[in-house]
C-alpha cells in the first residue's frame, strides 16, 4: 500500500466501512456508520480520502468521515455541514 492509503486509520477494517449491502438493517447500518466515522475523526488522511472519493465518484462505503448519503450530496454539490466538515462553495 502506498500514498495516503498507507496512513489510513481504517486499515484492516473493511467490514466497518463497507457494509453487507441490502441485507443490513437500518439500525445496524447507523451503528456501523457511527463507529466508522469515529475512526475517520482521528484519521490523518481524512481530507485526501474524501478528495479521492469525490473525484472518483465513489458511491458506497464511508469515506473521509462521510456516510453514503452525505458523500452523494457532496458529489452533487449540495452538502453543508456546521460541524467543520467540507462545505459547499459559495456561488
Ligand atoms: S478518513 Fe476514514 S475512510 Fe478515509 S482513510 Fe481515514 S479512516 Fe479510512
Amino acid at each position: 500500500m502506498t500514498g495516503w492509503r498507507s496512513l489510513a486509520a481504517c486499515a484492516g477494517q473493511p467490514g466497518l466501512f463497507f457494509g453487507p449491502g441490502d441485507t443490513e438493517q437500518w439500525r445496524a447500518h447507523r451503528r456501523r456508520e457511527a463507529r466508522a466515522k469515529a475512526v475517520c475523526a482521528g484519521c490523518p488522511v481524512r481530507q485526501q480520502c474524501l478528495g479521492f472519493a469525490v473525484a472518483s465518484g465513489e458511491r458506497s462505503g464511508i469515506w473521509g468521515g462521510l456516510g453514503e448519503d452525505e458523500l452523494r450530496a457532496l458529489q452533487r454539490g449540495a452538502w453543508h455541514s456546521s460541524a467543520g466538515g467540507p462545505r459547499r462553495r459559495a456561488a
